[in-house]
C-alpha cells in the first residue's frame, strides 16, 4: 500500500491524535499511524491538570470526555502512618486539584472527530521502521509494516509523536539526554471502597513515596516509588510484606488491597526516566510529546505537555504547509515556543522529588 498526504503523524497517543484532529479540521491532509491494532493498548498517565483541561476545552474535546466519564479530584491528602497531616484543596474559583480522564474516553472522543473527517486517515497495526529521505536528508515520508504488508506514506512533513522510545527520533539521528531519577514506579489498580471520595493521597512508606489516585469508574490507582533497578530482587520475595506496608499506610483500603493484590502480576513496573532531545526538528520532520521530552511521572505533567505540544504545533504546521516551507528553520518556531517552558517543568519535577519528604514536616 502506498499513499500521499501533507502530514504523517507516527503515534496515536494523546499528543499525536489531538494534532491529527486539529490539522484535519483545518483542511490539511493527515495520516495517523499507530503500531498497535487497538490504540487503547499503551499504558499511559490519565491525570489532567488545568493546562491540559484548558486545551481540551479550547478545542471542544472536554465536553465529550465529560459525557463519557471523568472525575474531578476534590483534594490532595498527605498522610503519615495512617493519619491525615495536611490537606490541599482547590484554589479559590477552581473546582478541582486535577481530573482523572480514562485514556479510552479521551482517545475515543478524539477518534470520533477524526473518523468524520475526510482529510484524516488512521492506520492502525502499522509499525514505522524507516524514514524516506531525499539526497539532502530532507524527510519525505515513512515506511512501516502491517504484518507482511509494506506501507509507504509520502508526506511533506513527518511528526514523531511515538513516545519515550521514539523510533522516529532514532531514525532521524536526533540525540537525546536520558536523565535518571533514582527510582522506578510500581503501579496497581484496586476497586475503591464504598462511598470513597475522589481524592489524591500521598505518604512516605519506608522512606518511599506511596501515592493513591482515585479513578473514574470506582477504582484507586496506587503508584509506589521503589529504588531504581530494585524490582528484580523484590519479585523474589512474597508479596505479603508489600501489601502489609500499603495497608499500614492507608488502613481504609485494607479490604480491597488484600483481596486484589495477591501476586506480583497485580503490579506493573514503570522504568522511570526523563529525557531531552538535542533538537526537535529537521528538514521535513518534527518530534513532539514524550518523543521530544519524556517527563518523569512526578506531578503528572506528561500528558498535559503532549496536549500542549499538539496545540502549539498545529498552528506551526498549518502555516508551514500553506507557505510551502517545511524547512527545519520554519518548523523550529514550535521548539522555540515550547522547549523552555517544558524544560522548566522537568526541573520542577526534580525539585518536587527532592523536597517530597518536606511535605510531612521532616
Ligand atoms: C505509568 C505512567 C503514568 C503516568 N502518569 C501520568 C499522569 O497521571 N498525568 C500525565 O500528564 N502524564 C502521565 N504520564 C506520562 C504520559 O503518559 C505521557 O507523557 C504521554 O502519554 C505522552 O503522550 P505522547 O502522545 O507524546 O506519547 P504516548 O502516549 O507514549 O504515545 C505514543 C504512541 O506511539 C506509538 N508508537 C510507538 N512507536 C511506534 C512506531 N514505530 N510506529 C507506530 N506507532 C508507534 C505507541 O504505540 C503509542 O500509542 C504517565 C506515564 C506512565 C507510563
Amino acid at each position: 500500500m502506498e499513499l500521499q498526504t501533507d502530514i504523517c503523524i507516527v503515534g496515536a497517543g494523546p499528543g499525536g491524535t489531538l494534532l491529527a484532529v486539529l490539522l484535519a479540521e483545518a483542511g490539511v491532509s493527515v495520516a495517523l499511524v499507530e503500531r498497535h491494532a487497538s490504540v487503547f493498548k499503551e499504558f499511559r498517565g490519565e491525570h489532567l491538570n488545568e493546562d491540559g483541561e484548558r486545551i481540551l476545552e479550547k478545542h471542544g474535546v472536554l465536553e465529550e470526555v465529560r459525557r463519557k466519564g471523568m472525575l474531578l479530584m476534590k483534594r490532595i491528602e498527605y498522610m503519615e502512618q495512617g493519619q491525615l497531616v495536611k490537606t490541599v484543596v482547590p484554589d479559590e474559583g477552581h473546582a478541582h486539584v486535577g481530573i482523572h480522564v480514562p485514556q479510552k474516553h479521551l482517545l475515543q472522543a478524539l477518534f470520533s472527530r477524526l473518523e468524520q473527517n475526510p482529510n484524516a486517515k488512521l492506520l492502525t497495526g502499522v509499525a514505522v521502521s524507516r524514514l524516506l529521505q531525499d539526497a539532502n536528508g530532507v524527510v519525505q515520508g515513512v515506511v512501516g509494516k502491517r504484518g507482511e504488508e509494506e506501507i509507504v506514506i509520502h508526506s511533506r512533513i513527518v511528526v514523531g509523536a511515538d513516545g519515550r522510545y521514539s523510533t522516529v527520533r532514532k531514525l532521524a539521528g536526533i540525540e537525546t539526554d536520558v536523565i535518571r531519577h533514582g527510582y522506578d514506579l510500581l503501579w496497581a489498580r484496586i476497586p475503591a471502597p464504598e462511598g470513597w471520595e475522589p481524592v489524591i493521597r500521598m505518604t512516605l512508606a519506608g522512606g518511599a513515596q506511596l501515592a493513591m489516585f482515585t479513578q473514574q469508574g470506582g477504582f484507586i490507582q496506587i503508584g509506589w516509588s521503589i529504588p531504581e533497578g530494585a524490582y528484580t530482587e523484590m519479585k523474589k520475595q512474597p508479596i505479603d510484606s508489600l501489601v502489609d506496608t500499603l495497608v499500614e499506610a492507608y488502613p481504609d483500603i485494607a479490604q480491597p488491597a488484600r483481596e486484589h493484590l495477591r501476586s506480583w502480576q497485580d503490579f506493573v513496573l514503570l522504568k522511570v526516566h526523563s529525557s531531552r532531545a538535542g533538537s526537535w526538528v529537521k528538514d521535513g520532520l518534527v518530534i513532539m510529546g514524550d518523543a521530544a521530552h519524556t517527563m518523569s511521572p512526578t506531578g503528572a505533567f506528561g500528558l498535559n505537555c503532549a496536549l500542549n505540544d499538539a496545540d502549539t504545533l498545529a498552528g506551526v504546521l498549518i502555516s508551514a504547509i500553506a507557505a510551502g516551507d517545511t524547512s527545519a528553520d520554519r518548523l523550529a518556531a514550535f521548539e522555540r515556543s515550547n522547549r523552555v517552558p517544558t524544560e522548566a517543568l522537568q526541573k520542577r519535577q526534580f525539585e518536587m522529588e527532592q523536597t517530597f519528604a518536606g511535605q510531612f514536616g521532616k
